[in-house]
């Protein structure tokens, strides 16, 4: 490649354009696909340590390709965030979310949902949740947004935007937390309540060593700034073991419950001492 700012003009290699033209045909997709009704949604409980009461969920998109089937958010959320389309998309899985929340009677107590960084640069973003909320008479304090470090991580605007979600009654959480260049830089600047505990540390939190005594920092420094810790990714009773001793008190992971289309309920046996 010409290094950037060389005056020279880029080499795109074969590989390079038939990315590109990839891209494009998915983005295009991406539209169709909203329009056409092919995203929907599914719901991960997020639960009370010990006893796995389910206090919240996280809401996660799927993408139904006619062709393809399902399709990961990994892989389509960075396109339709680059295209622009991830504010159109978000809108219609915050209002589905909503809808979803206020139409079970069983609905769990909070919901999240995810806003990437296109979103939470968008100068309409407080009046689309405002909105959203009053539409469906859920109540603020019932709504978390998940926001990650690149989203906060030109400070300005992004931060004012959730001072003023804070504002309204909705709670914001530091979205895999611990993964970035600046988390805890971050924790001064971003008016965050919760802080979600990558996966990342749980993977070998039960063999010992770094991840343990990381996840047990992360706790102590969430309690200390007055913040709630949730583990995720949690995916074995042991794991939920130990996490339980280091003072974690929320945990979400396959091991609670899969992210599934129906909201999660308690399953009775859970809520047995
Ligand atoms: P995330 O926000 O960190 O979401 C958690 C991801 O971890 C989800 O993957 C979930 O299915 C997965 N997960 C949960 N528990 C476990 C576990 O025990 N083991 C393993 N291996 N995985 C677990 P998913 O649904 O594929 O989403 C991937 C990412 O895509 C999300 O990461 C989020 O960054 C993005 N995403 C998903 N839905 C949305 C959305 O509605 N809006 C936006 N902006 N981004 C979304
Ligand atoms: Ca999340
Ligand atoms: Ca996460
Ligand atoms: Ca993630």
């Amino acid at each position: 490649f010409a290094s950037r700012g060389s005056g020279r003009p880029r080499h795109f290699t074969p590989e390079l354009d038939r990315l590109a033209h990839e891209e494009a045909t998915v983005g295009a997709e991406l539209r169709t696909a909203l329009r056409d009704g092919q995203f929907r949604l599914v719901f991960q409980p997020i639960v009370e340590l010990p006893h796995g009461r389910v206090v919240a969920v996280e809401t996660l998109v799927r993408w139904e390709h006619p062709r393809l089937g399902t399709v990961s958010p990994a892989v389509f959320i960075p396109i339709a965030e680059r295209n622009g389309l991830i504010v159109e998309l978000g809108a219609w899985i915050l209002r589905e979310a909503c809808r979803e929340m206020v139409a079970d009677p069983h609905s769990p107590e909070r919901i999240s949902v995810n806003v990437s960084p296109r979103q939470l640069a968008h100068p309409d973003l407080v009046r689309t949740i405002a909105d959203t909320l009053t539409e469906f008479g859920l109540p603020a304090e019932r709504l978390t947004i998940e926001v990650t470090e690149t989203a906060v991580f030109d400070g300005g605007p992004a931060i004012e935007a959730l001072h003023q979600l804070r504002a309204l009654g909705i709670r914001i959480a530091l979205d895999d937390f611990g993964t970035g260049h600046s988390s805890l830089t971050l924790l001064r600047t971003v008016p965050a309540q919760v802080l979600k505990v990558d996966k990342s540390f749980v993977d070998e939190i039960t063999v010992g060593g770094q991840s343990a005594v990381i996840a047990g920092g992360l706790i102590e420094i969430a309690n200390g700034l007055g913040m709630t810790a949730v583990a995720e990714g949690v995916e074995t009773a042991g794991q939920a073991e130990v996490l339980y001793q280091l003072g974690y008190r929320l945990a979400q992971g396959y091991y609670f419950g899969r992210p599934a289309g129906t909201m999660p309920r308690t399953p009775t046996a859970a809520l047995r001492p």
